[in-house]
């Protein structure tokens, strides 16, 4: 796309940034936000605010959405439904699969096309090399609008199904909120036995640093569901979570979590995995037949 000109609609400190970065690169931005007067500073550097939805959606084809969630995505495109049709929707709001396709479905019935979007990234690695977005939706609508997404971040579209790039993007943060919790459980056993979390960090990252090893070793047992056990019986992984659990119960410190992980563990061994390779858990986490 040629025209460097677009909208975009929700000025939280995700779509401040995205503003401020296409301001940066020489485009001009028609904005909207509920809460006006977080646009000012956005003003001040040219960016345009329009006064309705209908006006900020009647200024460019593309329109960029950065919102809390769907319901708010809801609230500020319903009452100017109207004036959807031929836009194009790049919906960088996060939430759900379902939410997702529910409201490219929605904007389809509107004459819209939806682009969904899940910024890997926080506010201030908007506009910075190396920050990504994963996007899905129709191809043909994403390869016209590249040129425009990639200004934010580098965009690596997933597939049409509008569900996917929120899939990506939940899969993504189920691995970082669930190890930053073992973190802090790591960090409340140490501060327990008067070890800081600066005493421990160094062996944190060191942990963090050989995961990819094991991602890989077992992203293909579970793509070809052959649990080998040649070398991580579950029955000696299960014990070890048992002696986790225990030092931490022996510390007073919370246990919920290992609680969690370690039912899990046990759930497997009573399915038989004993002597499978401990990625034989997925067969306890994935979806059930029938
Ligand atoms: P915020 O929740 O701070 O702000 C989002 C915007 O949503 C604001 O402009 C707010 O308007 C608007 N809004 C919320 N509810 C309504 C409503 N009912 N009607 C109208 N407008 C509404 O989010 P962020 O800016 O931090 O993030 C935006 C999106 O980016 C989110 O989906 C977030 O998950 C995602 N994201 C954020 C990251 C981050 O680190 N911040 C990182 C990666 C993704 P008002 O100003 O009037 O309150």
């Amino acid at each position: 796309m040629g025209n460097k000109s677009l909208t975009l609609i929700g000025l939280g400190p995700m779509g401040q940034a995205m503003v401020n970065t296409y301001l940066d690169n020489g485009y001009q931005v028609t904005v909207w936000n509920r809460t006006a007067a977080k646009a000012e500073p956005l003003v001040a550097r040219g960016a345009v605010l329009a006064p309705t939805v209908e006006e900020a959606l009647a200024a460019n084809e593309l329109v960029v959405l950065s919102l809390t969630d769907y319901d708010a995505v809801y609230a500020v495109l319903e009452p100017a439904a109207g004036s959807l049709s031929g836009k194009v929707i790049a919906n960088l709001t996060s939430d759900t699969p379902e939410k997702a396709r529910e409201a490219a479905a929605w904007a389809a019935k509107h004459g819209a096309k939806h682009l969904t979007g899940g910024v890997q990234v926080p506010p201030p690695l908007i506009g910075k090399p190396g920050s990504s977005t994963y996007y899905s939706g129709p191809k043909d609508v994403f390869d016209a609008h590249e040129e425009a997404l990639k200004v934010l971040t580098e965009a690596d579209h997933r597939g049409e199904d509008a569900g996917l790039a929120a899939m990506y993007y939940q899969a993504q943060m189920t691995i970082f909120w669930t190890s930053m919790l073992s973190f802090y459980q790591a960090l409340a056993l140490g501060q327990a036995n008067g070890v800081t979390a600066q005493d421990l960090l160094p062996y944190a990252k060191m942990q963090f640093a050989m995961m990819p090893h094991f991602l890989d070793l077992y992203a293909q047992h579970v793509d070809t569901a052959s649990y080998p056990g040649d070398v991580d019986r579950l029955a000696m992984g299960a014990a070890s979570i048992d002696h986790v659990t225990h030092t931490h119960a022996d510390a007073g410190v919370n246990t919920t979590l290992l609680d969690a992980v370690s039912a899990i563990f046990h759930a497997g061994m009573d399915k038989g995995f004993a002597e499978n390779s401990f990625s034989s858990l997925i067969e306890i986490l994935k979806k059930q037949a029938g």
